[in-house]
C-alpha cells in the first residue's frame, strides 16, 4: 500500500513506483481526505488516478475536519479541538500548542480501516501473525526524523525515497523534468497550524478563497460560544505568531520572513504534508 498525501513527496513516490523504479508496484494508493485539503491537492489526486496503473482509493472519517474545527467538536462529535493550534495566555504570553488528534482521527484511522477492508479483516478483529502489509510513505532525507515504526505489528512502514537518498528538492527537480507542464501542490489542511509563515503567504497569494476561509475559521476559534473558548483558559490561534491570522500574515508580508520553518519537525509521523 502507498500512503498518498497528494503533495510533493507522495506524488513523486507514486509516479516513481508506477515507472517501475522499485522493481514492484503497490497494490493500491490510499488518499485520506480530511475535507480540508486545498483544491490543488484534490486536482492532483484526480490526475494521479488517471496516471497510475495501480488503484487510488480515497477514504475519510466520514466527516469534515474543517466543519468539526469550526463547530468545536472532534471526530466523534464531542466538544474538542483536534488541531495543534497555538495557545497564548490572556496577557499574550505563549502557552504551547494544543494536543494534535487530527492526523490520527482524520488520516491514520481511515487508512488503517481501509487496509483492513482490503484484506477482509473486520474492524476490531485480531490480525493473524501471518499478515504483513508494507506501507510506503513519502518521507525524504530532509525530513528523516519523521520516520516511525508502525504501532500495528502487521503494518511495516517503508520509506523508498529515503532508500533512494532523495530530498524534497530532488523530488521537485525530478517532477519538473518529467512533468514540466504541471505543478506540485503541498498537501496540508488549509488551516493547518503547522503551515509555515511562507506557506501562509503563498496560500494568500495563490488561493485567496481558501485563505479567507482560514481567516474566518481562525476568528471563530476566539468567538464567544465556540467550544475552544470554553475549553481553554488560553486564546487559540492558527498562526505561530499567536495573533489573528490576517494580522499575522500581514506582518509576515512586511518582514517577508522566508527563513522561518514550518512546524512539521517530529510531528505527523510522515502522514501529513507529503
Ligand atoms: S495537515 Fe495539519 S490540520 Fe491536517 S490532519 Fe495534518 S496536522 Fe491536522
Amino acid at each position: 500500500m502507498l500512503s498518498l498525501g497528494g503533495g510533493t513527496q507522495s506524488t513523486v513516490l507514486a509516479l516513481l513506483a508506477n515507472d517501475g523504479c522499485f522493481g514492484r508496484k503497490p497494490d493500491v494508493a490510499i488518499f485520506a481526505d480530511t475535507g480540508w485539503e486545498p483544491p490543488a491537492v484534490y486536482k492532483n489526486v484526480e490526475w494521479l488516478e488517471s496516471e497510475l496503473s495501480f488503484n487510488v482509493v480515497s477514504v475519510s472519517a466520514n466527516r469534515s475536519l474543517k466543519e468539526d474545527v469550526e463547530a468545536g467538536v472532534n471526530a466523534r462529535g464531542r466538544p474538542w479541538l483536534s488541531i495543534p493550534a497555538f495557545l497564548s495566555d490572556p496577557d499574550g504570553t505563549p502557552a504551547g500548542m494544543n494536543w494534535r488528534q487530527c492526523t490520527t482521527d482524520y488520516k491514520i484511522n481511515p487508512i488503517r480501516s481501509e487496509v483492513r477492508t482490503l484484506l477482509g479483516i473486520p474492524a476490531r478483529s485480531p490480525v493473524s501473525m501471518a499478515t504483513s502489509v508494507e506501507m510506503w510513505l513519502g518521507i525524504t532525507t530532509d525530513e528523516a526524523e519523521r520516520m516511525r515504526v508502525s504501532p500495528d505489528q502487521w503494518i511495516v512502514n517503508c520509506y523508498p525515497l529515503i532508500d533512494l537518498s532523495m530530498s524534497r528538492e530532488d523530488c521537485i527537480n525530478w517532477f519538473n523534468e518529467n512533468y514540466p507542464e504541471r505543478e506540485l501542490p503541498r498537501s496540508a489542511c488549509i488551516g493547518c497550524p503547522y503551515r509555515s509563515a511562507e506557506g501562509w503567504l503563498q496560500l494568500r497569494k495563490s488561493d485567496r478563497d481558501s485563505f479567507d476561509d482560514a481567516v474566518r475559521i481562525d476568528e471563530s476559534l476566539r468567538a464567544s460560544g465556540h467550544n475552544a473558548t470554553a475549553m481553554f483558559r488560553n486564546r487559540v490561534f492558527l498562526h505561530s505568531r499567536r495573533v489573528p491570522l490576517r494580522e499575522a500574515v500581514e506582518a509576515d508580508a512586511a518582514e517577508y520572513d522566508m527563513n522561518r520553518e514550518g512546524h512539521w519537525g517530529n510531528e505527523c509521523a510522515g502522514i501529513c504534508g507529503v
